[in-house]
C-alpha cells in the first residue's frame, strides 16, 4: 500500500474521551472511529488487523474440524421464549418490533438460533458429534460501554456450539476446543493464562476463561506458578487458615477517632495496617433484618460466597445508613461485633486477628487491642472474601499471585440446558429419542485487537505482535520528491518485499522524515526499512526492528532474506 493513497489521520494528542491506552491509541494511530456509545467503525488500517486476527481464528476452527456457518443476526422472540430467556436475559438484550409488530432482538450470542437449527439439521446419533461456528457481529446493550472496542455494543464474536450425543463426547469436543483456543492465543503472540470461571447466567457445567494479562484489565485472575492452579480471585474458594489465631498482646483500649468512619482513614489515623482491622459490613437477612459480616480491613467481600450463606438474603444487599442505624442502633463507620446485637459471621481470616482494631459501637469511637475469646466471642465462620496474592493455592502447590486479565475467550459445557428446552434430539442407537448434550465456545475478536495493544505499547505507540500487525514492513524513503534515484529504488523494493510475500507500506508522502518515522512507530509497524540515496548508492539500507532502540545498515541485495529471517511469524 501506498501512503499517498491511504488518507491516514494521525493524532499527537491523547483523545480526551479515551481512559485506557489501547482506545487511545486506536484513536490516535486511524484504526477506529467512535459513531455512537460503544458503536465503532473500523477503518481500513485497523481492518486489516481484524481480518489478520480472524484469519488465525478460523484456521484453527477449521483445523479442529469446526464447520463454519452464518446465522442472522435478528432473532425471533419466539425462540427466546422457548428457552426461557426472553425474561431472564435482562436489558442487555435489545429488543425490537418489525412493521408486522412481531417481536425480535439484536443477537447477544446465539445458543437459541443454533439450537434451532441442530433439532432440524441433526437427526440421528450417527451425524454427532458436530461443531458449528461463526465470526458474526453481536449486539448487547452494555450498561456502560468502555473503552472503545473493549467493551463496545456491537462487536464481533467467534461463536462456536459444539453437539453430542453424551457427555463423554461433549468432553472430547470441549478438550478439542480449549487446544484450538490454546493455538489461536499463541499465534495471535499474546500472553494469556487459562482460567476457571464460574458458568454463570449461561449455566452448565465445567467453563474456562481465556485471559489476556495486562494492567488494565477488568478482571483479577489468581494463579500459582508452581501447581498451575487459575481462577477469577472471585471464585477462587479459600483454604481454611491453618493454625490458632494469635495471642493476645495488648489490653483492649477505647481510643476517640472523630469522624473517622473508613478503614482507610482508620489505619491512617491509628497508624495500623489495613489487615490489622476488621470492617463491619451490614447486609439484609433472611430471618433477621440485618446480618454482620465481618472482614479484615484489606479483604473484599465476595458477593456469592456472602449470598451462599442461610442467614443472608439474596440477592446480596447492603443496608443504608438509616436502616443499619434503626436495626443495630449504631451509626455505620464506628460500628464493630463487640456488644453487637444482630447475627454476626466473619470471614476465616477475620476471626484469626488478634490485637485488632474495630468499631466500638459509639460514634467517633474505636477499640484497639481487641482479642476473640477475650475480650468478645469467638464468631462463627465463613470464606466470605475475594482471595488476594500470597492466599495458599486451592491446588495445594504453593501461594496465589495476582495480575489483571482481559477476558477474550470463554468456553462452556453446556449440557442439555437448551436441547432440553427446544426440544432438541437425535435418536440413538436404540431409536429412542435423545436430547443433544452441548458445549459453547466464544472468542471477542474485536476485544483481541484492543487486548493486544494493552499488552504490546510503548510510548511511542503500538507495537503489535507480528502475527497481527496490519503490515509487516514500512519503507521510508527519504528526499524521494528530490532523488530519482530514492524514488526508483523505493519503487523496486517496493515490489520485490509484496513479491516475497511481505504487506508493505511504503510512506511515499511529501512529509519530513520525524513525521514518518513518529507515524510508522505510532502506527506500530514491526520493520522499519529507511533509504537513503548515499547508502543506497553503497549498496547500504537502514533497518530497524519496532521494539528494537537502534537502526542498523545491511546490504540492499540481502534484504528480503534478512526480513524473511528476522520475521517472528
Ligand atoms: P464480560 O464478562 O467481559 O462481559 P461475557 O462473559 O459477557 O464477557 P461471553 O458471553 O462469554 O462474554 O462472550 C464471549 C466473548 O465475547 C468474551 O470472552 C469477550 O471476549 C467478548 N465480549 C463480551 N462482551 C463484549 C463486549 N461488550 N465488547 C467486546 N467484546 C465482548
Ligand atoms: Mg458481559
Amino acid at each position: 500500500m501506498r501512503l499517498t493513497d491511504f488518507p491516514l489521520k494521525t493524532f499527537k494528542e491523547v483523545p480526551a474521551e479515551a481512559e485506557v491506552i489501547s482506545h487511545q491509541l486506536m484513536l490516535r494511530a486511524g484504526l477506529i472511529r467512535r459513531l455512537a456509545s460503544g458503536l465503532y467503525t473500523w477503518l481500513p488500517l485497523g481492518l486489516r488487523v481484524l481480518h489478520k486476527v480472524e484469519a488465525i481464528i478460523r484456521e484453527e476452527m477449521d483445523r479442529a474440524g469446526a464447520l463454519e456457518l452464518l446465522m442472522p443476526m435478528v432473532q425471533p422472540a419466539e425462540l427466546w421464549r422457548e428457552s426461557g430467556r426472553w425474561k431472564e436475559y435482562g436489558p442487555e438484550l435489545l429488543r425490537l418490533n418489525d412493521r408486522h409488530q412481531r417481536e425480535f432482538c439484536l443477537g447477544p450470542t446465539h445458543e437459541e438460533v443454533i439450537t434451532d437449527i441442530a433439532r432440524s439439521e441433526l437427526r440421528s446419533y450417527r451425524q454427532l458429534p458436530v461443531i458449528y461456528y461463526q465470526i458474526q457481529t453481536k449486539f448487547r446493550d452494555e450498561i456502560r460501554p468502555r473503552f472503545g472496542v473493549m467493551r463496545a455494543r456491537e462487536f464481533t464474536m467467534k461463536d462456536a456450539y459444539s453437539f453430542h450425543l453424551d457427555e463423554a463426547s461433549l468432553l472430547e469436543g470441549y478438550e478439542k476446543m480449549r487446544v484450538a483456543y490454546e493455538r489461536i492465543f499463541t499465534r495471535l503472540q499474546l500472553e494469556f493464562r487459562i482460567v476457571q470461571a464460574d458458568p454463570g447466567a449461561i449455566g452448565g457445567n465445567r467453563s474456562e476463561e481465556f485471559h489476556v494479562l495486562a494492567e488494565s484489565g477488568e478482571d483479577a485472575i489468581a494463579y500459582c506458578e508452581a501447581d498451575g492452579y487459575a481462577a477469577n480471585v472471585d471464585t477462587v474458594a479459600i483454604p481454611a487458615v491453618g493454625g490458632p489465631r494469635g495471642e493476645a498482646k495488648t489490653d483492649l483500649e477505647l481510643v476517640q477517632t472523630p469522624a473517622v468512619r473508613t478503614i482507610d482513614a482508620l489505619s491512617a489515623f491509628l497508624n495500623v495496617e489495613p489487615a490489622d482491622c476488621l470492617k463491619t459490613l451490614v447486609v439484609q437477612g433472611t430471618d433477621a433484618p440485618a446480618v454482620a459480616l465481618l472482614l479484615c480491613g484489606h479483604h473484599e467481600l465476595n458477593r456469592i460466597k456472602a449470598e451462599a450463606l442461610e442467614s443472608v438474603a439474596r440477592p446480596l444487599r447492603m443496608l443504608r445508613a438509616t436502616e443499619v442505624q434503626a436495626a443495630t442502633g449504631y451509626e455505620p463507620g464506628f460500628l464493630g461485633p463487640k456488644e453487637l446485637e444482630i447475627p454476626i459471621v466473619a470471614d476465616r481470616a477475620a476471626a484469626v486477628l488478634s490485637d485488632f482494631v474495630c468499631g466500638a459501637n459509639q460514634t467517633d469511637y474505636h477499640f484497639r487491642g481487641v482479642n476473640w475469646g477475650r475480650d468478645l466471642p469467638v464468631p462463627a465462620t465463613a470464606d466470605l472474601r475475594n482471595a488476594v496474592a500470597g492466599d495458599p493455592s486451592p491446588a495445594g502447590g504453593g501461594l496465589l499471585a495476582v495480575k489483571r486479565g482481559i477476558e477474550v475467550g470463554h468456553i462452556f459445557q453446556l449440557g442439555t440446558r437448551y436441547s432440553d428446552a427446544m426440544e432438541a434430539t437425535v435418536l440413538n442407537k436404540d431409536g429412542k429419542a435423545c436430547a443433544m448434550q452441548m458445549g459453547c465456545y466464544g472468542i471477542g475478536v474485536t476485544r483481541i485487537v484492543a487486548a493486544a495493544i494493552e499488552q504490546n505499547n510503548d510510548d511511542h505507540g503500538i507495537v503489535w505482535p507480528e502475527a497481527i500487525a496490519p503490515f509487516d514492513v514500512v519503507l521510508v524513503p527519504i528526499n524521494m520528491d528530490k532523488s530519482y534515484r530514492v524514488k526508483e529504488a523505493a519503487d523496486s523494493l517496493y515490489q520485490e518485499l509484496q513479491d516475497a510475500g511481505f504487506d508493505v507500506l511504503l510512506d511515499d508522502r511529501p512529509h519530513r522524515p520525524g513525521v514518518k518515522f513518529a507515524d510508522a512507530d505510532l502506527i506500530g509497524i514491526p520493520h522499519r526499512l529507511v533509504i537513503v540515496e548515499k547508502a543506497w548508492d553503497e549498496g547500504k539500507i537502514e533497518y530497524k526492528a519496532r521494539r528494537a532502540t537502534d537502526a542498523e545498515m545491511i546490504p540492499v541485495e540481502t534484504v528480503t532474506k534478512f526480513l524473511a529471517e528476522t520475521r517472528q511469524c
